[in-house]
């Protein structure tokens, strides 16, 4: 297998040798082997790359909406044509299985594109307000992007190619664990005609890197994709300069299973989409709500459908899950399994410890506990691995003050065939995204939460706003 030592960073339009840079392995979580080596960033490095992107802002910032609408379909002409490759790399840094970093993982690259297309073909950069005054939307200037391992070019697709698309110029820092599908992005764009200085990568640690870029009195905004630690991180070290700061952070999605649901499908579905990607999803709907005079039979179809779920190799064909991305998601997802059997939850199937059979990589057992209380951890934290938990309700009242218990918003999931309480109950949410009897989000539509969710959103044309300043110009008459 082929070894990437990629000791280098992308800076106006090559890649430039991190000559004295720390050195990172970077390793596959199926194996627990190195895969190749990545340079970690200084604040030098950083300060090269914001240097190289304020320089290229004044021409980018003034190219036309046709011009940057012609870039984003060049892009997703090369993407399609390399997209292969980048499965290769999320597949073996992530360690998610074929059939999602060849299937949905990489298929995010194409469908962000198809929704800021969308959006910049109808956004309003210039409108005449009733009061006679006119409103223009501007770059914002050098954007400074943080991402996460998760989704790895979900992230970096909604991130990119808004600030391509506003007409900002942008330093990337991937996640460290994840770093090789990023620096294919980077050679994507660069084939796509993004000019040099444009877009620039950079890769690191968070704490060194990653803060080096929310403190640079260059960088006019922070756009972070990760853990609420961070994204605090980033906001206080952001706030001196008073940047603007868009965060998209943790879930803990409740799914709200009433008695009048299709009930075999709902709580399939809720299942399988828990453990997709391994658990590792920020919209995960990892608390299922379950009204209590379908409860037992809630139970019974969750833990036939958790046994079928097969846990194995990344590299072979099937619909298994594969490992956690590395030790300490592993240690964390161990260490709240303890916590929900010492806390007294029943524990339905799954547990402690890796599968059968499975003695290297990060495999976690596919997990459900039942009759978890809101006081549980495994009730209010984020778990992050393939950890279901299972809380009954008596009435829409309680299922909706269990729903909204909980520090986050991201998303929710309401399932009953009553389409009337469906709604009233999705008014009544605390969450950025409400999915009702497993209806999928459209690209373009706006990606975020409310809470300790984050601030702001993602994709189309509210992802678009994000990367664009508001500017008021009021003038007598005969200017115009
Ligand atoms: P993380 O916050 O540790 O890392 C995310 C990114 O932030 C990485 O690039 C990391 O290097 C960087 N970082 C870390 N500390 C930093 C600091 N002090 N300053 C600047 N940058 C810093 O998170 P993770 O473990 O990589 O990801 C898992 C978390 O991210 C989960 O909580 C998950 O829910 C959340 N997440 C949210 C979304 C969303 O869209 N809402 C999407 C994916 C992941």
């Amino acid at each position: 297998m082929t070894f990437w030592k990629r000791h280098e960073f992308f800076i106006n339009g090559d890649w430039v040798e991190a000559a004295d840079a720390n050195s990172m392995d970077v390793l596959n979580p199926a194996s627990e082997q190195a895969i190749g080596s990545i340079a970690l960033a200084d604040e030098n490095a950083v300060n090269e790359a914001v240097a190289v992107a304020k320089a290229a802002f004044p021409a980018f910032s003034r190219t036309s909406i046709e011009e940057r609408r012609e870039l984003l379909r060049s892009i997703l002409t090369v993407y399609r044509n390399r997209r292969d490759e980048v499965a290769q790399a999320i597949q073996l840094e992530l360690g998610a299985p074929r059939h999602l970093a060849y299937g949905a993982q990489t298929a995010v690259g194409e469908s962000h594109l198809d929704g800021f297309l969308q959006a910049l073909g109808t956004f309003e950069f210039e409108k005449n307000l009733m009061n006679g005054d006119m409103v223009v939307r501007e770059p914002i200037g050098v954007c400074g992007l943080i991402t996460p391992w998760n989704w790895p070019i979900n992230q970096i697709a909604l991130k990119v190619l808004p600030a391509l698309a506003a007409g900002c110029t942008m330093v990337l820092k991937p996640s460290e664990f994840t770093p090789f599908n990023a620096m294919l992005y980077a050679e994507i764009l660069a084939e796509a005609g993004v000019p040099k200085g444009v877009f620039n990568l950079i890769n690191g640690e968070g704490p060194v890197a990653g803060a080096a870029l929310s403190r640079h009195p260059d960088v006019a905004m922070m756009s972070f994709t990760g853990s609420l630690r961070a994204g605090a991180a980033v906001s206080k070290d952001a706030a001196d300069c008073a940047k603007k700061v868009s965060l998209e952070l943790g879930g803990k999605s409740p799914n709200l299973v009433f008695d009048d649901a299709d009930l075999e499908n709902a709580v399939k579905r809720g299942v399988r989409q828990m453990f997709n990607n391994s658990g590792q999803s920020c919209n995960a709907p990892s608390r299922m709500l379950v009204q209590h005079s379908v409860y037992e039979e809630a139970k019974t179809i969750a833990v036939k459908t958790a046994k079928q779920q097969d846990v194995g190799d990344p590299d072979q064909a099937g619909k298994h899950i594969g490992p956690l991305v590395n030790h300490i998601q592993f240690d964390r997802v161990q260490e709240l399994i303890k916590a929900g059997i010492d806390e007294g939850a029943t524990l339905l199937i799954g547990g402690l410890g890796k599968p059968d059979g499975m003695n290297e990589g990060y495999f976690v057992k596919p997990t459900i506990f039942a009759d978890v209380t809101n006081d549980m951890r495994i009730a209010r934290e984020e778990i992050f691995g393939p950890v279901l938990t299972m809380i009954p309700f008596e009435t829409e009242e309680e299922a909706i003050a269990i729903a909204n218990y909980t520090e986050y918003g991201l998303s929710a999931y309401v399932q009953t065939e009553d389409a009337e309480k469906a709604m009233r109950v999705t008014r009544q949410l605390k969450a950025g995204m409400v999915h009702i009897n497993g209806a999928g989000m459209a690209p373009g539509s706006p990606f975020g939460g409310y809470k300790k969710s984050g601030v702001g959103r993602e994709g189309g044309t509210f992802g678009l706003e994000e990367f664009l300043e508001v500017k008021t110009i009021t003038r007598p008459k005969q200017v115009s």
